[in-house]
């Protein structure tokens, strides 16, 4: 019999009425011939008013003792949804994380995902139930209760999906499906029919609040197809699913993500192991770096900016000084009114010019442009807050996303590598892994490139969009971009990097504009070598910029520049350590290889 889980949100219970209704999809289901797992979140504004509470009282509450007060919002609402289902002449049953048998790991407030058991759930199936899984939560090894982080309960309901062999994975919310952006922020958005893994992985983890990323990260690894509808009517919403491109645009989607603090290391020796002793000391405070920017010194000294939520700045600050004592840096600068715009597209892997009209967009609106990092998929600047919502619409307008695109598949075609892979594959698979352990794929060397840097880039519009342009009109094809930002008029530094064999044509185009610009100075480099490592969990997982940095601290390899996205991160280092790094990552990495 095929098993499908749904899952509702906080706004799709809020109310009796609510969840009177979601009981009645849930019995649909049931009499279609599906056996039924429902997730449900904390009803409406619950969660926010626990943590509200909780604040009147401390502002240093122990994580534990969230934990304990957060997972009582899902506990009420699994008890009313069972009840509403036995109202209406059903057999249900309500589930708590530790009923079922959601094992995490301790980290209060953002725990993963260990294992979880079946036996229990497929037999109350077996019966007749429907079972009602409370979102967001599981149980440590000493049975404390964890939270697995805000927005959660996506990830319960895309986990329990994997462990059962489910056959769909619906999530019902407040929204039709997923959208080019966030529908509230930007109205002209709009709705994608399909989606692939990794733009949704991207788009999650960059601002899109329609999915909790580390969700899409089970999907991914486990096969889990997944569809994004409205608890509010019967449309068929968006699918999530595969890895093929859906759309002929080089963008699919943009995001937000509004509250970002920006950090600037300036004068750090430029020496290994020095970023090392930075993000150590902050991932020891489980503080996930977001946009991490490093760029190649200058007289021995190095600039990084890096930015994180603005709600840990002061834990993170807090870090930086005590790195800052051993590290010997000239200055810590910091901002608190950041805003990060992205844009996610499987296609601009493939294309010139994509990021030279992001930039161009971006002049014209007189958006100044802070920090710059892309990856295959993706490229994000940080600006201003304040202009963050013109950055965000300007950039969704340019690469026409209002616009229905021509599809690369055909919508009655089922998605490449979507399915339910067999229960029993899946359940062997997991035996013995930590279900949200990393996964590394594949740990690559491209000795082929060559960088270019320009220094003291004036802090004002439309340097970089004239530098990508007239890069792309000379048909070059510009991989890695960095710029790093240091809150002081002389500005930022911009690198990235080119096939060596159009490093000289790329050279004069740049010391061309770097005169008219009024730049520091261009210097290049012909031998550089790229290093990239991907798999899942890249970013959720705050140790694997760490376990970079300490390999090429221990072989003395030095990194010039760095970019992170959620599938992949990439590092530059001197061309002659290339193979060096490579088996330095190698080994560094070795008991995540799969
Ligand atoms: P739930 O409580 O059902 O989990 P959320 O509030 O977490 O709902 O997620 C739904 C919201 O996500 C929508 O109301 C919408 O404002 C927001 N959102 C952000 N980005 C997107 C996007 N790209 N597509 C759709 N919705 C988005
Ligand atoms: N109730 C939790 C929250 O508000 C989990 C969730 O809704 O996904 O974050
Ligand atoms: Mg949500």
């Amino acid at each position: 019999m095929s098993l499908i889980v749904q899952k509702f949100g906080g706004t799709s219970v809020a109310d009796s009425q609510k969840i009177l209704a979601a009981a009645r999809k849930a019995i649909r289901a049931q009499l279609e011939g599906n056996q039924v797992v429902l997730v449900v979140s904390a009803m409406g504004k619950n969660t926010d008013l626990l943590v509200s509470l909780a604040s009147e009282i401390t502002d240093r509450p122990s994580a534990r003792e969230m934990d304990m007060l957060l997972s009582t919002g899902e506990q009420v609402s699994v008890a009313l949804m069972a009840m509403a289902i036995q109202s209406l002449g059903h057999q249900a049953i309500s589930l708590t994380g530790a009923q079922i048998g959601i094992k995490t790991d301790s980290t209060h407030t953002k725990a993963r995902i260990k294992s979880i058991s079946t036996e229990r759930m497929q037999r109350l199936l077996d019966e007749g139930n429907i079972v009602i899984a409370a979102g967001f939560q599981g149980i440590d090894e000493d049975f404390n209760i964890t939270t697995l982080g805000r927005g959660g309960s996506d990830t319960t309901a895309v986990a329990l999906a994997a462990v059962l062999g489910a056959t769909a994975c619906e999530i019902y919310t407040d929204v039709d499906g997923v959208y080019t952006t966030d529908p509230r922020v930007l109205p002209e958005a709009r709705r994608v029919e399909r989606i692939s893994y990794d733009e949704m992985l991207e788009l999650a983890s960059l601002g899109a609040g329609v999915m909790h990323n580390r969700a899409i990260e089970f999907a991914k690894k486990f096969h889990v197809p997944i569809r994004v509808r409205s608890s509010l009517s019967d449309s068929l919403g968006s699918e999530i699913g595969g890895n093929v491109e859906s759309c002929t645009q080089p963008v699919c989607g943009a995001a937000l993500l509004k509250d970002e603090a920006r950090i600037s290391l300036l004068g750090v020796p430029d020496v290994p192991g020095t970023s090392l002793e930075f993000f150590s000391r902050i991932a020891a405070r489980n503080v996930s770096v977001d946009m991490i920017v490093q760029n190649v010194g200058e007289a021995g000294k190095a600039d990084i900016s890096f930015t994180i939520p603005s709600n840990e700045l002061r834990v993170t600050l807090e870090a930086v000084a005590e790195a800052a004592e051993v590290a010997g840096v000239d200055e810590v600068t910091h901002d608190e009114r950041s805003s990060k715009i992205s844009v996610v597209g499987l296609g601009m892997s493939r294309q010139t010019g994509v990021a030279d009209r992001m930039f161009r967009a971006l002049a014209d609106a007189d958006v100044n442009i802070q920090m710059i990092t892309t990856s295959e998929i993706k490229i994000s600047v940080l600006v201003e807050r304040d202009s963050a919502q013109k950055a965000l619409s300007v950039v969704h307008q340019v690469f026409e996303l209002d616009k229905q695109p021509v599809s690369a598949v055909s919508q009655d075609q089922p998605v490449d590598d979507v399915g339910p892979t067999n229960a029993a594959d899946v359940v062997d698979r997991l035996r013995g892994v930590d279900m949200e352990e990393l996964t590394i794929d594949d740990i690559q060397l491209d000795p082929t490139q060559a960088r270019i840097t320009i220094s003291g880039v004036p802090d004002s519009p439309g340097m970089a969009a004239r530098v990508f342009e007239e890069v792309a009109a000379a048909g070059i094809f510009v991989d890695m971009i960095v710029q790093s930002y240091t809150g002081r008029p002389d500005g930022a530094r911009l690198s990235f990097t080119v096939p060596r064999q159009e490093l000289d044509e790329s050279v004069t185009v740049v010391n061309r504009l770097a005169a008219s610009f009024n730049c520091g100075g261009v210097s290049s480099s012909p031998s550089i070598a790229k290093l990239s490592v991907s798999g899942v969990g890249l970013r959720s997982h705050t140790g694997v910029a760490i376990r970079m940095f300490q390999a090429f601290a221990k072989a003395k390899i030095n990194v010039e520049m760095i970019n992170t996205s959620e599938v992949r991160v990439n590092v530059v280092v001197d061309g002659k350590q290339g193979e060096q790094a490579l088996a330095n990552l190698q080994a560094a990495f070795a008991d995540v290889m799969r």
